[in-house]
């Protein structure tokens, strides 16, 4: 069965590159028809940030991307937070030292330190492990009393010499590292707490991972994980393996990182994200209006195509079509022009009920009095109106003008220049248009146009000031569509108050 996870590390707000990565997982899952299952890595209690996890859980629900099995819904392989599963994780780092895979390592901090301040590049590693203080340098003897002492220590991956560690990437086909390159990393804490690399093992067996899709970034830990599912002895089980490729600045220049977001002018987090500590807010799509479909189709086109010149899908065509042939190696550029593209289509294609609710809530944000306003009324504008809109928030911007009568005119639009002749064609287009028996745009138009034809004056010079006259400035849809809907009284009204 397939059985993918996403495994975020509470640390803060998920970005753009961590949605996709939950949503590449929950895709491959789904196609399957699989489990999708969020497994929270809190190991490192020093990194920990009070409400990383609720934002977690916010942020899928918000995309679509419930979890199969999670922290608030649990499965057969419960607890899903790695914490809650501290006891489980020793046993295997002392199973790989009985295996001579692991050592037992008494180095302090300060002496850490130490060897830092002296080796600028220090690491912990086969060329200089003997001259550390750890089980191989000091002897069972030594080793025993210091156990027995009590004495803090820590369980580190012996990393062979002269080895070289290959697997076949989903994406990228053969990856090979030289184990000499790779340091002894820590499994075990002092504090009894599993680092991620024994825990993500650890847990990936126990909950039946198959398949692992996770960021580029976490391609050099790759040989750590392998060689422990070794020596670990469960090389027949391991999860297959997908690195994404890198998301990059709009320029193609390096990796987008959470900081760019602000600097640059557009969000990289999915919501809103404020640091508890500096208090600081980092701006989300969905504040700044992305409705959740358009945020995870754009995130599906990093990386992902099927193929086709296809670039609106739902989450069912993802689930449908998506497939690991077509994700690509290659980094991919984030454009938020391009995003903000996605969203456009989107509200195109988002029913009006979808839409309704968020802009009653605008209208009401904006202190407009919404009652005597119908459903109708609104539902006829948002028509009118929707494929203008960039963000729902646009609505006001392009349809306030409906409910609330112009209180200054762009007069500057009206040319050739104001003149009595033109007074007097309003005047009584006023008294016309109030005995009409109909009020329909195209055979408003007709008389309109007609009516123009009469006074010998051009189209062009009564058109635009009908426009300013109803709506205040050269913008909206077409006028007499915008005259329909406001009506007779409303439109002979609005005529009337801006005449001189
Ligand atoms: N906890 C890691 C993270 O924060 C998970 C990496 C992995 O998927 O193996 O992204």
């Amino acid at each position: 069965k397939v059985r993918v996870r996403f495994a975020p590390s509470p640390t803060g707000g998920l970005h753009l590159g961590g949605v996709r990565t939950a949503l590449f997982n929950y895709l491959f899952a789904k196609h399957h028809g699989g489990d999708f299952i969020l497994r929270i890595e809190d190991t490192d209690q020093t990194r920990f940030v009070p409400g990383a996890e609720e934002y977690i859980k916010e942020c899928l629900a918000w995309c679509g991307l419930t979890p199969d099995e999670s922290p608030w819904n649990e499965g057969a392989f419960a607890p899903y937070r790695q914490s809650e599963r501290k006891p489980l994780y020793r046993q295997y780092a002392e199973g790989l030292i009985k295996k001579g895979y692991a050592y037992y390592a008494f180095d302090t901090s300060e002496e850490l330190e130490e060897q830092r301040k002296l080796h600028p590049n220090f690491r912990y590693a086969h060329d200089n492990r003997m001259s550390l203080r750890n089980s191989l340098s000091l002897g069972d003897e030594e080793t025993q009393r210091l156990l027995a002492a009590g004495t803090a220590h820590t369980i580190r991956i012996k990393m062979p010499e002269e080895e070289v560690v290959s697997f076949d990437d989903m994406i990228r086909g053969r990856v090979s590292f030289e184990t000499k390159l790779v340091d002894d990393k820590v499994l075990l804490k002092a504090d009894g707490m599993p680092t991620y690399h024994l825990a993500v093992v650890v847990d990936d067996r126990a909950m039946e991972i198959s398949h692992v899709f996770r960021g580029e970034e976490w391609l050099p830990s790759a040989p750590v994980h392998i060689l422990l599912w070794e020596y670990l002895g469960w090389k027949e089980e391991m999860p297959q393996w997908a690195h994404l490729p890198l998301i990059l600045k709009p320029d193609g220049k390096g990796k987008l990182s959470k900081r760019d977001g602000d600097r640059l002018g557009f969000p990289v987090y999915a919501m809103n994200w404020s640091d508890p500590k500096s208090g600081e807010l980092t701006t989300g799509f969905r504040e700044r209006g992305f409705l959740p479909e358009a945020f995870v189709n754009m995130l599906a086109m990093l990386g992902w195509n099927d193929g086709t010149e296809q670039e609106i899908f739902t989450m069912q065509e993802l689930i449908e079509k998506f497939s690991v042939e077509r994700i690509s190696k290659a980094g991919a550029k984030f454009d938020f022009e391009k995003a903000k593209w996605y969203n456009q289509e989107w509200i195109k294609i988002t029913d009006n009920t979808v839409l309704l609710p968020k802009v009653k809530e605008i209208m009401a944000n904006h202190s407009l009095d919404t009652t005597g306003i119908s459903d109708n009324f609104i539902n006829s504008i948002l028509d009118l109106v929707k494929e203008r809109l960039t963000y729902v928030e646009d609505f006001w911007e392009q349809a306030s003008f409906f409910f609330q009568k112009p209180t200054q005119y762009d007069v500057d639009a009206v040319k050739p220049k104001w003149n009595t002749e033109k007074t007097a064609f309003f005047n009584q287009i006023s008294v016309d248009f109030a005995e009409q028996t109909t009020w329909e745009a195209s055979s408003l138009e007709t008389f309109f146009k007609g009516k123009i034809a009469e006074s010998g004056m051009k189209i062009g010079e009564l058109m635009m000031p009908f426009r300013i006259m109803l709506v205040g400035g050269k913008f909206g849809p077409d006028v007499f569509k915008i005259a329909e809907l406001l009506g007779k009284e409303e439109v002979v009204a609005r005529i009337a108050l801006a005449l001189p």
